[in-house]
C-alpha cells in the first residue's frame, strides 16, 4: 500500500486527534504516504484534504477536538455522491480509507465500500460508546470523566442549599454516559432512554427514589442524572412536577458539550492508538468493510453490516447495580 487517507466524522469526540495519530504513525511505518480529508464526508466530496506526516501529528496525542474538523454531510446519503467520493479516491490513488465516527459514518462507510474496491475501515469515535461490536468507543471515557468530575461538583453545592439536582448529560438515544457516570458519581436516581416508559411512570419512580434515600439519611439533597432530550416537554417540566410533589427546590444543569472536549483520558488515548494502528493493518491484509474494534481487550476486525450498526445494549450489571446500589448510601 502506498497510499492511506483517514477522515473524522460525525459527532465530535476527544482521542480522535489521537487517533489520526495512530493511523499517520502506522502507515508511515509501512511506508504509505497519508492524507487527511477535511470536514468528514465533506472533504471527499470536494477532494479537500491536507498532507500528514509525524511532524503535523507531533503533540496530537493528548490534544482534544480533531485537525481535520468532524462535520455533518448530508449530500452524503445520495448514491450519486457515494460515486463522486469512490472517483476522487481512485483519481488520486488511494489504497484504503480510515472513517474514525459513529454508527451514521459507519452507514455511510459501508455504502462506499460497496462502490469502491479498497478497503474502507471504521474506527469507533464517538463520546456515546453505543456501537455494537466494540467493548468501548473512543472518547466514551473522558467524556465519562467529565460528567463525573461535575456531579461530584454539583454534589457539593446540592448539599449545601439541600436541593435536588437534575442533570443532563449526553448519549444521545443512548444511556452508557447516563448510567456509568451516575454509578461513578453516586447520583441518586438516573433516567435512561432503554428503560424510559412515561413521565407519569417515571415521575412516581423518581419521588419513591427520593423517600426510601431520605429514610436512609438526613440530607434532602439529591442528584439525578438524566440522558440528554429524553424528557417529554424538557426538563423544566420534570423540574416544575419534582419540585412541588417533594417540596424540595430543585434545579437543572445541562452538561452539553463540555463532555465533548478537552485532553483525553489514558484510556482514550490507548484506544484510539491501538484501533487507529490495527484499521492500519486490517487495510494491509485488504480487509473491506470493517469496523477495527476492541473486544475483550483484543483488537477485533467486526463486519459493518446490519448487526453491528444496531444500538448496543447497556451493560446488565451496571443496570443491576444502578437499582440496588442507589438504594443505598
Ligand atoms: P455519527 O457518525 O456520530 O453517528 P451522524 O449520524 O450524524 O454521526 O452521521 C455522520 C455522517 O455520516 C452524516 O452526516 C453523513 O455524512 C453520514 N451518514 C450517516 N448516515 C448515513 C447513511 N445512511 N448513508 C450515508 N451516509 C450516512
Amino acid at each position: 500500500i502506498k497510499k492511506i487517507a483517514v477522515l473524522t466524522s460525525g459527532g465530535d469526540a476527544p482521542g480522535m486527534n489521537a487517533c489520526i495519530r495512530a493511523v499517520c504513525l502506522a502507515a508511515i511505518s509501512v511506508g504509505a504516504d497519508v492524507i487527511g480529508y477535511k470536514y468528514g464526508y465533506n472533504g471527499l466530496l470536494k477532494q479537500e484534504y491536507i498532507p500528514l506526516d509525524q511532524y503535523v501529528v507531533r503533540n496530537l496525542l493528548q490534544r482534544g477536538g480533531t485537525i481535520l474538523h468532524s462535520a455533518r454531510c448530508e449530500k452524503f446519503k445520495h448514491p450519486e455522491q457515494i460515486e463522486l467520493a469512490a472517483k476522487h479516491l481512485e483519481d488520486i490513488n488511494v489504497d484504503g480509507l480510515v472513517v474514525i465516527g459513529g454508527d451514521g459514518s459507519f452507514r455511510g462507510a459501508k455504502k462506499l465500500q460497496a462502490v469502491w474496491d479498497k478497503p474502507v475501515i471504521g474506527v469507533p469515535g464517538t463520546i456515546d460508546n453505543d456501537i455494537t461490536g466494540t467493548d468501548y468507543t473512543v472518547g466514551y471515557h473522558t467524556a465519562i470523566q467529565t460528567a463525573v468530575e461535575s456531579l461530584d461538583k454539583v454534589r457539593d453545592t446540592a448539599e449545601a442549599f439541600e436541593r435536588i439536582f437534575v442533570v443532563d448529560v449526553m448519549g444521545r438515544e443512548a444511556g452508557y454516559i447516563a448510567l456509568n457516570s451516575a454509578i461513578s458519581a453516586g447520583a441518586d436516581h438516573v433516567l435512561l432512554p432503554e428503560t424510559f416508559t412515561s413521565a407519569a411512570e417515571e415521575l412516581v419512580k423518581i419521588l419513591d427514589k427520593l423517600d426510601k434515600r431520605r429514610k436512609n439519611r438526613a440530607n434532602k439533597s439529591h442528584i439525578i442524572v438524566i440522558t440528554e432530550n429524553l424528557w417529554p416537554g424538557g426538563l423544566n417540566v420534570l423540574a416544575d412536577s419534582l419540585q412541588a410533589e417533594s417540596g424540595v427546590d430543585v434545579r437543572i444543569l445541562t452538561l452539553g458539550h463540555v463532555q465533548r472536549g478537552g485532553s483525553p483520558v489514558w484510556q482514550d488515548r490507548l484506544l484510539a492508538t491501538k484501533l487507529g494502528t490495527y484499521a492500519v493493518e486490517l487495510i494491509q491484509q485488504n480487509e473491506k468493510g470493517m469496523m477495527s474494534a476492541i473486544s475483550h481487550r483484543l483488537p477485533a476486525a467486526i463486519p459493518l453490516n446490519d448487526d453491528t450498526l444496531t444500538r448496543k445494549e447497556l451493560n446488565t450489571y451496571s443496570m443491576k447495580i444502578r437499582d440496588e446500589i442507589t438504594l443505598l448510601g
